[in-house]
């Protein structure tokens, strides 16, 4: 899958000509799992699911790979997927802890 991933080697920029342009995962903004600002988490009701396709290339992360397998570590919980699901088989339920 073609997941964001973490960069341990970024520098931030001293200048704005310096800093580079891209998608997020590209740019070096993406230092770590963004997980923490999600309140809400996108479950999969896999017995629902028709594999359509269309979460995996709305969600603006990039975070859902083709088995309809959703990385929490880079969810944001914007919910977009769970709008536009046509079988309405991504539910937004509300994260309760670490371990939710
Ligand atoms: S909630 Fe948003 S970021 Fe998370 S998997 Fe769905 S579309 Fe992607
Ligand atoms: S949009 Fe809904 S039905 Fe389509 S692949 Fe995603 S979860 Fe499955």
């Amino acid at each position: 899958m073609n997941k964001p991933q973490i960069r341990t080697d970024y520098v931030f920029p001293k200048t704005v000509e310096e800093l580079e342009f891209g998608p997020c995962c590209r740019t070096g903004v993406l230092l770590e799992g963004n997980a923490g600002w999600r309140t809400l988490r996108p479950v999969v009701h896999h017995e629902l699911c028709v594999k359509c396709g269309t979460c995996w290339t709305i969600c603006p992360d990039g975070v859902i790979d083709r088995n309809i397998d959703i990385d929490y570590n880079f969810c944001k919980g914007c919910g977009l997927c769970a709008h536009e699901c046509p079988k309405k088989a991504i539910e937004m339920v509300l994260e309760v802890g670490e371990d939710a």
